[in-house]
């Protein structure tokens, strides 16, 4: 077998840097939370492939499901032979996103994807082109994914034009120093400088940031938002890409919210490993676009379907939500903990198992990517795998499958504060 480092040699003599690689080693076995690389060394696995894996990997209801449609059919294009289990799929969805009235579901293949077509919908539905979106936000690679995500570097970098008619509007956080207020300021400051208010066909915002540094979107922010979509018609439509399905304590993190949006799209975890997105959103909306504007060769292929019946019913026999609360909470106290003893943990944020701690130079109060990289860099030598995100890449994420063992989890947990006192000033200094 190859090793890590021919591997390697081979990726970036074979493929594009584009396509940028985190870790220098590669996979070949998974299991719930455990990655096995190409030289045998186990990684307990805080990544889950991007929050792909709230129900880990290969879980063996997934894994059966998949089979058991392997055996009848893979793939018939839902556009032209459709089947009941995508249909089932869609009802399930549908009675379960937090929609005002009746829903509809459509599916596609990827988050980018999703976000593409709820806005492509909204457009349709509203007769309006402009999008408002924040900064900080990601939604995606495509034109309009990356138009829409509110980071230049690597994301819009050399990539423009931009598609036109997409603002951004500042992002509430305590550490930027934004209030609500400031956020819903701008926005009306937009409409009043830069965007005709009838020209907007709707408001893109993910319930919490993903890539942006996993910072939970304030009620009052909502409830501002929903106020100005329904002033002026426009539609309010949340990105649950990284958000769904568990990860923050419930199925959609606009469950924690007594506002509701027009659209919702999902990705991720709502396939366990197989690539599945849709949007979901209020049935006059969904069918506004005309029979044919919407789809996708691959879009709802039956595999993933398969994966995706299995991954809901697994939430819900496994009390997935309930876990990401209970997960969530001990990782919180023991990151709690922590920031009492080291002042350059500025912050510890998010919602239920979708959590980040935030690190900054305590004594100027810049962001502290080069400690995030180290301590990223030292968990894994210690055998676990760790993702940052923050618009400055200084706080770092755990997205560890919440189908984790108890045991796997206090020894990540470890690992953690360990990779934390190793790389505090004192300690480095030392
Ligand atoms: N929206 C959000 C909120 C995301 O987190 C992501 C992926 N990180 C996307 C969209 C894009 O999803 P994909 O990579 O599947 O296209």
């Amino acid at each position: 077998m190859s090793t890590n480092q021919q591997l390697q040699n081979r990726r970036i003599a074979a493929m594009p840097r584009g396509v940028g690689v985190m870790c220098g080693f590669h996979a070949v076995q998974a299991d719930n939370a455990l990655l096995t690389d190409a030289e045998g060394r186990q990684y307990i696995d805080f990544a889950a492939g991007i929050a792909v894996l709230n129900t880990g990997h290969r879980h063996p209801r997934v894994v059966q499901a998949v089979q058991q449609q392997l055996e009848r059919f893979t793939h018939t294009a839902f556009q032209i032979v459709p089947y009941e289990s995508a249909i089932a799929l869609a009802e399930r969805i549908n009675a379960l996103a937090p929609i005002d009235g009746p829903a509809k579901t459509a599916f596609f293949t990827t988050g980018a994807e999703a976000v593409e077509n709820a806005v492509k919908i909204a457009r349709n539905a509203t007769g309006r082109s402009a999008v408002i979106a924040f900064q900080g936000a990601f939604h995606g690679r495509t034109q309009l994914g990356m138009a829409l995500t509110g980071k230049v570097a690597p994301y819009k970098q050399g990539f423009g034009p931009m598609p036109g008619e997409v603002f951004h509007a500042p992002f509430p956080s305590v550490q930027a120093g934004v209030s609500v207020q400031q956020s819903l300021d701008a926005i009306a400051m937009l409409l009043k400088t830069s965007v005709d208010p009838q020209r907007v066909a709707a408001i893109i915002v993910e319930p919490v940031q993903g890539e942006g540094g996993f910072n939970p979107v304030p009620a009052a922010l909502f409830e501002g938002l929903r106020a100005l979509c329904d002033q002026h018609g426009m539609l309010l439509i949340a990105d649950e890409v990284q958000t769904g399905f568990a990860r923050t304590g419930r199925l959609f993190a606009m469950e924690h919210h007594r506002v509701k949006a027009d659209l919702i799209t999902m990705a991720k975890s709502l396939g366990g490993g197989l690539p599945i997105s849709g949007v979901v959103g209020r049935a006059a909306v969904m069918d506004a676009p005309a029979p044919g504007g919407l789809g996708g060769t691959y879009a709802g292929n039956p595999l993933a379907v398969a994966a995706a019946h299995a991954v809901l019913d697994v939430i819900d026999e496994e009390q997935l939500c309930q876990r990401a609360q209970v997960l969530g909470d001990r990782l919180r106290a023991r990151l709690h903990a922590r920031q009492k003893q080291d002042a350059g943990l500025a912050e510890v944020r998010g919602l239920g198992s979708m959590l980040a701690v935030e690190l900054r130079d305590p004594g100027t109060g810049a962001p502290d990517a080069q400690r995030v990289s180290a301590i990223v860099r030292h968990a894994q030598e210690q055998g676990l795998l760790l993702l940052t995100c923050g618009l400055y890449g200084n706080a770092i994420r755990f997205l560890y499958p919440l189908t984790i063992a108890d045991a796997l989890f206090d020894e990540a947990l470890d690992i953690i504060e360990q990779a934390i006192v190793h790389t505090a000033p004192q300690t480095v200094a030392a």
